[in-house]
């Protein structure tokens, strides 16, 4: 993903990452982006040139957390259970964290996940972008979601597969009764199982929803 991500844009317009939570499919191209950072910064030469990239992270499972701290050469690691709780009065949850990067400031909201794991909300000027993470529904989430101007949404799964799942994903059904209850502006779906026919996933969503539904693509970009 980190090979997509910098085939999309340069690095130097990366400003920041931010990581919903610490399953590998969320994580696990950090080392790959870790090591494209060094040899940006000339930490074979010994040299720094740039400073470190703020990576905001779940401080939970600890171990994780530690492992992923000790990127620190690249890396300016926030975890964060430790940014201010105050999210604008929206929620207002236990679990629900603020930060500001240059102009965006971006919500961090507690999910329904089995390891711990975030909503997140970027707010830059009048627009605002809501990702999911992964979560199963919960109540409040079309509240945050209301007006978005784009939510992207995971959709794990088929709703005949529910019974599955112990309650830690989205179906697509899900993802667009959420965009419709939101009244989202635009809904793009991802975190896909390489089982599903991407259509039917598409489908499913369309039919809650009822507006136009985009399937994410490695390698597209999305503005808000
Ligand atoms: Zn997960
Ligand atoms: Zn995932």
């Amino acid at each position: 993903m980190a090979a997509k991500l910098l085939g999309a844009v340069p690095l130097e317009a990366v400003t920041a990452v931010l990581l919903s939570h610490l399953h590998p499919d969320h994580w696990h191209d950090l080392p790959a982006l870790r090591h494209a950072l060094r040899s940006r910064a000339g930490h074979r030469l010994g040299r720094h040139v740039v400073a470190p990239l703020p990576l905001y992270v779940p401080g939970e499972p600890r171990e994780l957390f530690t492992q992923i701290s000790s990127y620190q050469e690249v890396f300016a690691v926030q975890a964060i259970e430790e940014l201010s709780p105050v999210c604008g009065g929206k929620a207002g949850g236990e679990g629900d964290f603020t930060a500001h990067l240059g102009a965006a400031r971006v919500c961090f909201y507690r999910t329904r996940h089995v390891l711990p794991a975030y909503c997140l909300e970027v707010v830059l000027g009048a627009s605002r972008l809501i990702y999911t993470g992964d979560t199963a529904w919960w109540d409040g989430l079309a509240d945050l979601a209301a007006g978005a101007d784009l939510l992207l949404a995971e959709a794990s799964l088929l709703n005949v597969d529910r019974p599955l799942l112990p309650g830690d994903h989205l179906t697509a059904a899900e993802a667009g009764r959420l965009a419709r209850e939101a009244g989202v502006k635009r809904l793009v779906l991802t975190h896909f199982w390489p089982e599903y026919d991407l259509e039917e996933l598409r489908r499913e969503a369309q039919t809650e929803f009822g507006g136009e539904v985009i399937l994410a693509r490695e390698g597209e970009v999305y503005r808000f």
